[in-house]
């Protein structure tokens, strides 16, 4: 099928024919005629790289071209903008929402394209954004992370909210290879594409001793180590090729990357030049080691990565300088990085209370289907390792011939419906409970016919919660969301975190950033950190010193939980207190990427609690306020008059303040040839022509100022 006879705008099949795409590839045909254009829903299930974001893209085109609107949902940030870039530039006004959870963005609405994350959505649906009614095409990618424990359940409530708000959308769900796809399009009333089709070849197989076992043949790998995973990236790297290496930790990600670099031994300018960039920006020793290996041809990837360090090495590995990337086995789902043999060598992963178990058929083949680059590589290997002969017809069948297992909803835990329930309530989608029970019935738990007591009996403890909470009241049967309840809401924070900060505050007669700090860390949505034996000395010291400061009893069975909370709130202090991000990464045992993941999460429930302390304890609210400023810039109080200024960060901020320059008044006093010594000429240019506009005094955190700033 020719994309120049389909309905697309001639601009967007041009510019498609300048990177030589002109027909399209067979599942894409099958979308096409199973309605694409026509407004049908659809539900492409075909494998990773064979050209789903394409299928969108000309929905989208097709839509806006008649007056729709549309929205694409991501499931991470960095998707989000990997999408909003794509669509850039083609003609259509693309908008990126994946920031601040309690505004509306208004502004968004004048786009033809809105790109978000489905958390930015449903705090969009909360706050009731006026365009998400103007929404005629709705693009939900990676449908099948319904499934996801932790943000399943908000994919799911998104799309059943968008499609209650607008029965008329047109939907196209996006997802890999699931084993129940007619189940999910059955709920979305939707036409099932379904495909095993790719652009390139994956031959995948299991490696032991000396060979790649095939279904059909083997092909010899050259033991040139002890190693099985080296050798097999030795032996693709001499064909020409790249590997990606899948592992279960980071640890073994960063080891593995020692050891190809060590093998691999490339050595050429380009490769110095990554090298380079990486070191001079990198501020631990992670960095450190990251560019020594990229510097012989290998690198790692993984969440602990500062985002130079990770665009870095995807730009070295794209340009086929990097000829190898280990990596932890998150990223197979965002990474868009094909390489010609992939090797999945840890199968196994710790899970919780469960020990080490072998991860699911539908995350080895979105890792075995980042292997093959259309137009670039014959063909593509998906290689995983045995132990032992037996293993081979194992893996074989746990993996290779083994079906995707099945999406479920993950709709009836209580902890991920009280949210949800609130946020119906508050939003007026639901006024009583029988209400809240037919909303209930339109989601993909009630389609899969889940027990309809148990759900009834779930959202009933749910209610009972929120009126304990004071978070709704009954007045006859309706249901009314009050004051605090709808703020919390807004504020798109769990209404347990609520109750734990609310509980808390208004038992509080002092504030103390510990005490606060700790509490929010022991809130669940707060991320928190892995507690290793040789933490306890510092948190059992931290504890003898400082209990007085914090604001939760010590339980008397104190668990790891417990710890967990305090250790991450330390870290968060440091940060606070300006330590040192190299510092605070070898304290931690963390990568700079976490350290961003970790305040950002509390930078949130701080925002969050300075509201909340509105409502219910005025007396916390300015420390809280100040706080907020804080932890968004990671600076100690000293720095708050000078971090105002638009273009002095942390790191200016200090600078100033340790020539004596450490407020406003100061800053005129000093005037700009001083202030220029300190900070260059342009940027002191840049700050007294703000000066004027700027009171001597800490203000309060506007809202345009609420995203996060950590570079000075
Ligand atoms: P997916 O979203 O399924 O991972 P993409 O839509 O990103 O896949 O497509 C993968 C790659 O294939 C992209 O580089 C895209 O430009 C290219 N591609 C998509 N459709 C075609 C086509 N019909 N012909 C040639 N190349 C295509």
């Amino acid at each position: 099928m020719e994309i120049a006879d389909l309905p697309v705008p001639p601009d967007l099949a041009a510019g498609y024919a300048r990177r030589g795409i002109t027909e399209l590839y067979p599942p894409q045909a099958a979308c096409v005629e199973a309605g694409l254009f026509s407004g049908k829903n659809l539900l492409v299930a075909i494998p990773t790289a064979s050209g789903k974001t394409l299928v969108a893209e000309m929905a989208m085109h097709h839509q806006v071209a008649r007056g729709g609107k549309c929205l694409y949902i991501v499931p991470l940030r960095a998707l989000a903008s990997e999408k909003f870039e794509e669509f850039s530039g083609k003609g259509l006004r693309v908008g990126i929402a994946t920031g601040d959870f309690d505004r509306r963005d208004e502004y968004l609405g004048r786009n033809d394209i809105i790109v978000a994350t489905s958390e930015k959505v449903d705090s969009l649906l909360r706050n009731r954004t006026p365009w998400l009614a103007e929404i005629s095409l709705l693009v939900v990618d990676e449908v099948h992370l319904i499934d996801d424990p932790s943000r399943g359940a908000t994919v799911e409530m998104v799309i059943a909210k968008l499609r209650h708000k607008n029965p008329g959308m047109q939907i196209i769900a996006l997802s890999a290879t699931i084993g129940n796809p007619a189940d999910l399009a059955g709920w979305l009333d939707a036409e099932l594409v379904e495909s095993e089709w790719r652009p390139v070849d994956l031959r995948e197989g299991v490696f032991f001793e000396d060979g790649i076992r095939f279904a059909d043949s083997v092909r010899e790998v050259e033991r040139k180590s002890k190693y099985e995973d080296l050798d097999l990236v030795l032996d693709t790297v001499t064909e020409g090729g790249q590997c990606l290496v899948f592992v279960s930790s980071r640890k073994n990600a960063e080891a593995f990357a020692k050891r190809a670099a060590s093998g691999l031994k490339i050595a050429n300018p380009i490769l110095a030049g990554y090298a380079d960039k990486i070191r001079s920006s990198a501020s631990t020793d992670m960095g450190k080691i990251l560019a020594a290996c990229v510097a012989q041809g290998a690198a790692f990837h993984h969440a602990g990565l500062s985002r130079e360090e990770r665009q870095l090495v995807e730009a070295g590995f794209r340009e086929g300088q990097i000829k190898v990337i280990s990596s932890t086995p998150t990223l197979a789902a965002g990474l868009n990085l094909p390489a010609r043999r992939v090797i999945v060598r840890d199968y196994l992963r710790f899970n919780a209370g469960e020990g080490m178990m072998p991860i699911p058929v539908r995350e080895y083949r979105q890792m075995a289907g980042r292997a093959g680059r259309p137009r670039l590589d014959p063909y593509g290997e998906a290689v995983l390792i045995a132990k032992s002969e037996e293993m081979v017809d194992e893996l074989f069948d746990y993996y290779i011939e083994a079906m995707a297992e099945d999406v479920r909803s993950r709709c009836a835990e209580e902890a991920v419906l009280c949210t949800h329930i609130l946020s119906l309530i508050a939003t007026g989608f639901a006024r009583e409970r029988g209400e809240v029970l037919g909303f209930m019935d339109g989601t993909f738990y009630a389609h899969q016919g889940e027990s309809p007591r148990a759900l009834k009996r779930a959202v009933d403890r749910v209610l009972e919660f929120l009126r304990e909470a004071e978070m709704i009241t009954e007045v006859g049967e309706w249901l009314e969301a009050t004051e605090y309840g709808s703020l919390v809401s807004r504020l798109y924070i769990d209404p347990r975190s609520a109750e734990v900060i609310v509980n808390a505050m208004t038992r509080q007669k002092e504030y103390t950033d510990i005490g606060f700090l700790h509490l929010l860390c022991a809130t669940p949505d707060m991320p928190t950190l892995f507690v290793r034996k040789n933490d306890m000395y510092a948190l059992d010291r931290f504890l003898a010193d400082h209990r007085d400061e914090l604001w939760m009893e010590i339980p008397w069975d104190a668990d790891e939980g417990f710890d967990r909370s305090l250790k991450t709130a330390l870290l968060l202090a440091d940060w606070g207190d300006e330590v040192g991000e190299d510092v605070i990464c070898e304290r931690y045992s963390v990568g700079p990427g976490d350290v961003y993941g970790m305040v950002e999460s509390v930078a949130w429930l701080v925002h969050a609690s300075r509201h909340l302390a509105g409502l219910f304890a005025p007396h916390l609210k300015a420390p809280i306020e100040e706080m907020e400023l804080r932890t968004k810039h990671g600076i100690k109080k000293e720095l708050l008059p000078l971090i105002r200024i638009r273009g002095i960060g942390r790191v200016r901020a200090r600078r100033l303040f340790n020539n004596g320059i450490d407020s406003i008044e100061a800053l005129r006093e000093a005037g700009p040839e001083k202030v220029g010594k300190v900070l260059g000429q342009g940027i002191a240019a840049q700050v007294f022509e703000q000066l004027d506009g700027v009171r001597d005094e800490i203000g309060g955190v506007g809202e345009e100022q609420s995203t996060l700033s950590r570079f000075g």
